[in-house]
């Protein structure tokens, strides 16, 4: 049986857009991720103590904001290796007393290879250095051409140590995503991808999934590569106990047999028995497959 079926489009609705932030190392991408989250707190939300699972849903004029928190693009480049898609827009940073560099380039490559649009945040504008022209100039030597000067590419200027232009940054990231109607079935047994994982001394197995089809609920049976469980308990990025998560929600999952993997699915299946069976099997290819390579 395939687990990850299609969905009829009548069972589609609109769900919250998944964005990873991109660009060289020390042009802000940490910063940013920051002053981000800060827009929540300042907006008198009830935040507080946001837990580290990974990945982070963030508020913005009622619509919602799903930032995958990965610094740099290894863990977004090793997802899309083992093929899976997590992410729907990137955020390119480049640094504007900086300009492009070689991590800039890498990172537009990237996301052209995975055929995500990219919005670009020329930071530090708060740096008397800082020259947006010149960034935009040598972007459009890699066919990223800003709206202003008539191409098709968003570039806002911001500042994460003042918090300027992070809004805008924000209401663009809506706009994106609203035009790429980005929708999933929440009715449906879960589907998703494990963002994070490791090993926890008190509570076992730690796994950060981002849901991406379906609904996933406390208590389900699950299955990712060859570990398999039962949700033991559902956790969402502000670290409160939930009992359900739908399409675009990260939660962090306890109850898997071990530890899973970056990059892999995860699928919530019908009762213990079928959950044991699939990760059995992928045990079964895994055996193989070391085989074949020790006799290559
Ligand atoms: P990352 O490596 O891309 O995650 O970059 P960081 O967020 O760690 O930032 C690198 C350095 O740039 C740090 O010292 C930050 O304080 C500084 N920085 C980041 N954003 C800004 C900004 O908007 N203005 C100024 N002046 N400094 C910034």
């Amino acid at each position: 049986k395939d687990l990850d079926f299609e969905d009829n489009e009548e069972d589609l609705v609109t769900r919250p857009p998944v964005v990873s932030v991109m660009g060289h190392v020390d042009h802000g991408k940490t910063s940013i991720l920051d002053a981000i989250r800060n827009t929540q707190f300042a907006s008198g939300e009830a935040g507080g103590i946001t837990q580290h699972i990974g990945a982070s849903t963030v508020n913005i004029n009622n619509k919602e904001i799903v930032f995958l928190d990965t610094p740099g693009h290894e863990a977004f480049t090793q997802m899309r290796m083992r093929g899976a898609q997590s992410t729907d827009i990137a955020i390119l940073v480049v640094a504007g007393d900086d300009g492009v560099m070689p991590q800039t380039i890498e990172a537009i490559n990237h996301a052209k290879a995975a055929e995500i649009p990219i919005i670009v945040a020329i930071n530090k504008m708060d740096k008397e250095e800082s020259d947006s022209n010149r960034v935009k100039q040598e972007l459009t030597e890699y066919g990223l051409i800003s709206e202003d000067w008539g191409g098709d590419t968003i570039m806002v200027e911001v500042s994460a140590k003042t918090g300027d232009g992070i809004k805008d940054l924000l209401e663009m990231v809506l706009l994106v995503a609203e035009m790429r109607e980005l929708k999933a079935n929440p009715n449906r047994d879960a589907v998703g991808i494990i963002i994070e994982a490791q090993l926890d001394k008190a509570r076992g197995a730690i796994a950060t999934v981002l849901v991406q089809k379906g609904t996933l609920h406390d208590k389900d049976y699950v299955v990712t590569g060859s570990s398999s469980g039962r949700i033991r308990a559902m956790f969402n990025s502000k670290g409160e106990t939930i009992s359900e998560a739908g399409p675009s929600t990260p939660v962090q999952i306890l109850g898997l047999s071990d530890v899973a993997e970056a990059g892999d699915k995860i699928f919530a299946v019908e009762d213990e028995k079928t959950a044991r069976a699939y990760a059995d099997r992928a045990k079964e290819q895994k055996r193989e497959e070391r085989l074949i390579q020790k006799s290559n």
